[in-house]
């Protein structure tokens, strides 16, 4: 087959003639061809392989190029890249590599195309276009690449328990990719990596956590991790959710599965966001509820306190990840720590000043701590479901009311401890915070309005309670 239409951008021309002027063959390979078969839109991300040195073939490249972009040159990798527009192009010379059971940077030396097409990880991704300028366009697929995009299967072009031991992120890989394009993994594939579950240890946190990111950032992340679980490799990388399977019974009292429960919270809510970190708040929301879980012949199953563990956990699992341990982190522990606030609320007659507790508690996060909890109504019951749904409803539209009313969201106390010690001829003392919580109460409550006349009021009254003077007294 040729795939000329597929090589339409200038670029193509010009490495083919670069190559023809260093003497060697090149070839664009992975992904680009693959996600091209797929019409997944235009790649930005152009592997080019050339038989011969990368680096020279990129240096070339540069030189002929309009834009004489810079080349970064990888000198450890044997590998070179360059920026043109938009797009991204990576060289690396055809190679052929052989693995130690300790790492998974192999050792290499040159080989053919062919040798470099066996190093890849899965048919689909070894698929190749020739541009050289006799067979521009020409498809080179050993290992009936296309019959697995037309079937949709993950298979490795060599025995997939070597692909895998060899580098044990394909292992991850082959989820991420069974994930983003709904495929399936073939069995033989599935088996080498439950078999090979445990040599994920080798491989860096970083990189781990990209492909996490990758599921998660899919239509629908359930599939992914419900393969990660299926294999085994879930209970390497994040225990805390492997923790949560399983349904237990007492005295013909159950819980529900909150593994399974957690799948469909994150699926239900990568239809309304694309934040990633967003997502993972979905993920651990309920984390803290196995180490939380009780029975008790009164109340039956209880997680008291979950959320306040769950919270914590994330951090531990942020830092074990080698995850940024920033204002993306306290915002998922916020959002599991908050995780059931508008459930009990939206269980119950919706108050203004409930809604106005949850605004203040909840700060800029409150839309998306919403999102998550709409998220997690899987009840089957769907008088429960329209019922919660509702007052969810309910509470958003309160929500927008209460921050026209009184602008709780980023709260800053409408009369100062500064005030309050002027006034009343204060030095910094017990008496101030109790003046100040009393106006926030006040307001949370919708007693008085959040603004500067009304809180000055209270506070000369709570203040006269308190048998404090005021200067002009
Ligand atoms: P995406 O851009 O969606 O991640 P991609 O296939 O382009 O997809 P890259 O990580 O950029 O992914 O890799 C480019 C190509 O390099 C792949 O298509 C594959 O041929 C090869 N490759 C990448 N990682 C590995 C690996 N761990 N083992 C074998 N081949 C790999």
């Amino acid at each position: 087959m040729n795939h000329k239409k597929a090589l339409k951008h200038n670029i193509f021309k010009i490495i083919s003639q670069s190559a023809k002027e260093l003497n060697l063959d090149s070839y664009v390979i992975g992904g680009f061809v693959r996600d091209y078969l797929l019409q997944r839109g235009n790649a930005k991300d152009i592997d080019i392989v050339a038989v011969g040195s990368g680096i020279a073939l990129a240096k070339q490249v540069a030189k002929n190029l309009p834009n004489k972009p810079k080349v970064q040159v990888f000198k450890t990798y044997g590998t070179a890249m360059l920026k043109y527009n938009d797009i991204e192009v990576e060289f690396v010379g055809a190679r052929k590599e052989s693995y130690n059971e300790n790492s998974r940077n192999p050792v290499v030396e040159n080989g053919t195309l062919q040798d470099d097409q066996n190093r890849r990880d899965f048919s689909i991704n070894a698929l190749a276009l020739d541009l050289s300028q006799d067979n521009f366009g020409d498809l080179l697929d050993p290992f009936n690449g296309v019959e697995d995009l037309q079937n949709k299967i993950i298979r490795t072009p060599l025995d997939p328990d070597i692909t895998y031991s060899d580098d044990p992120l394909r292992m991850m890989r082959a989820i991420r990719f069974a994930t983003q394009l709904g495929f399936t993994i073939e069995k033989e594939s599935l088996d080498a990596i439950t078999r090979n579950n445990n040599r994920i240890k080798i491989i860096t946190k970083e990189r781990i956590v990209v492909e996490l990111n990758k599921i998660l950032e899919s239509k629908t992340p359930s599939i992914g991790f419900l393969l990660l679980e299926k294999t085994g490799l879930l209970k390497h990388i994040l225990p805390e959710l492997t923790a949560l399977k399983g349904i237990d019974e007492v005295e013909g009292q159950r819980h529900k599965d909150n593994f399974y429960h957690t799948l469909e919270v994150v699926d239900n809510i990568a239809k309304h966001t694309d934040d990633v970190w967003l997502r993972w708040a979905a993920l651990l929301h309920d984390i803290g509820k196995a180490p939380t879980k009780k029975f008790s012949k009164k109340v039956g199953w209880t997680f008291h306190a979950h959320e306040f563990e769950g919270s914590k956990m994330v951090y531990h699992l942020f830092k074990r990840l080698k995850m940024p341990l920033n204002e993306k982190m306290k915002f998922v522990q916020k959002l599991v720590f908050m995780s059931s606030r508008p459930i009990v609320l939206a269980q119950d007659i919706v108050t203004d000043s409930a809604v106005r507790r949850l605004v203040f508690d909840a700060g800029d996060y409150v839309d998306d701590l919403m999102t998550l909890c709409e998220a997690d109504i899987t009840t089957k019951n769907p008088k429960k479901f329209n019922k919660y749904h509702n007052n969810f409803k309910i509470v958003r539209e309160k929500i927008i009311e209460v921050e026209e009313k009184d602008s709780i969201r980023n709260f800053q106390p409408p009369v100062t401890g500064e005030e309050i010690m002027k006034t009343f001829n204060l030095k910094p003392s017990r008496e101030i915070g109790i003046i100040k919580e009393a106006i926030k109460e006040a307001i949370l409550e919708g007693e008085i309005p959040n603004d500067h006349e009304a809180a000055f009021n209270l506070m000369l009254e709570k203040g006269k309670a308190l048998g404090l003077k005021t200067k002009d007294e």
